[in-house]
């Protein structure tokens, strides 16, 4: 071999070699999931959120102390590089139980409000990114604060389009039944399998995965670079799983085996495990593990082999609920969404 020869392969042995290396940082950075989560305000005013550094590039905010007793989780994704904050869901409009918060507005909390946790600055320092908002679903929890968004795309599941229509969202947001406000604002109708895009048209490499059963509108959100899942209310751990009349345990049970197989597919030639992180109470656990379990819950309740723990009317209808040994999951739902998914199973 020439000199010359030795120098190229030399030259590309390096090259690779720092490629290499390069990919095995981002992967660990990439596997570094923090989720380390404060419980307490820590701002100045003080604001009706909290907020926890989720993963390196999202962060989990949560409503602590809301009227409704929802403590709902949403989720930000900066994406700086596409000049772009994705934000998932947006909780329960800033409504506070604590009399001594300033913040109520879950704009002006992401706009002004800096955070230890990131780095001393607010979440959209300087006004710098623009927004995309996904509903995970039309819950009155997850939409309350979107009219704060009405300047930006506010991104819905187009799987029923009459379900989330102007005409029967105050009904299905539950709004109505609570007596409070439906929130106005025209939502974009996103297909199965959508990627998000910035405003200019990059993609974040995120996409929307339509998953029915909780509500027909239900969707999860999944973060290919990060790995993780956002399912919003299909299944959370220790809090009670709740159907509204309008769901279908059916559906769902379909939805959970599309997850499982997705989760399967994104775990096949990777070591690295997806995890997941839910409308309430669950943060960045391992999905495939979840997925399974949750499942299993379900078939215990829709075979009869999980006892009825309580009974109560709900909007008309005779609810039940169940409570798995160790509290694991719990479900509430109206008696006839699990007659039948019982008679689909004969
Ligand atoms: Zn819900």
């Amino acid at each position: 071999m020439s000199c010359v020869g030795t120098l190229v392969w030399l030259l590309v042995g390096m090259a690779s070699g720092f490629g290499f290396m390069y990919y095995y940082q981002l992967r660990v950075k990439q596997a570094k999931i923090i989720c380390e989560f404060q419980p307490k305000p820590e701002t100045t005013p003080r604001a009706a959120f909290t907020t926890s550094r989720l993963t390196p590039s999202t962060f989990v905010v949560r409503e602590y102390n809301d009227i409704y007793d929802e403590h709902p989780q949403i989720f930000v994704k900066l994406s700086p590089s596409t000049g772009t904050m994705l934000i998932i869901d947006t909780g329960c409009g800033g409504a506070t139980a604590d009399t001594e918060v300033g913040i109520t507005s879950l704009r002006q909390y992401i706009e002004e409000v800096r955070l230890e946790c990131n780095g001393g600055e607010a979440l959209n320092e300087g006004k710098r990114l623009k927004y995309v908002v996904v509903a995970t679903h039309c819950h009155y929890d997850h939409i309350l604060g979107m009219e704060q968004f009405n300047d930006s795309p506010i991104l819905m599941s187009s799987h029923s389009p009459s379900f989330v229509s102007p005409t029967n969202l105050p009904t299905h947001s539950l709004c109505k039944n609570m007596g409070i406000p439906t929130p106005k604002f025209k939502p974009l109708l996103v297909p199965h399998q959508y990627d998000i895009r910035s405003e200019t048209g990059i993609p974040l490499g995120v996409f929307i995965l339509h998953t029915p059963g909780h509500t027909p509108d239900e969707l999860a959100i999944y973060d290919a670079a990060e790995k993780m899942l956002y399912v919003g209310d299909s299944l959370y751990e220790t809090e009670t799983i709740i159907f509204p009349k309008e769901g279908s345990i059916g559906e769902w049970m379909a939805s959970i085996d599309y997850l499982i197989s997705f989760v399967k597919t994104e775990e096949e030639d990777e070591a690295e495990q997806v995890r997941m992180s839910c409308g309430h109470s669950t943060l960045c656990q391992p999905a495939l593990e979840l997925l399974n379990a949750v499942k299993s819950f379900m078939n215990d309740v829709v075979a009869g082999r999980e006892p009825v723990k309580g009974r109560m009317s709900r909007r008309g209808e005779e609810n039940v609920q169940y409570v798995q040994l160790g509290g694991r999951f719990a479900l509430r739902c109206p008696e006839r969404l699990v007659l039948e998914a019982r008679q689909l199973n004969q």
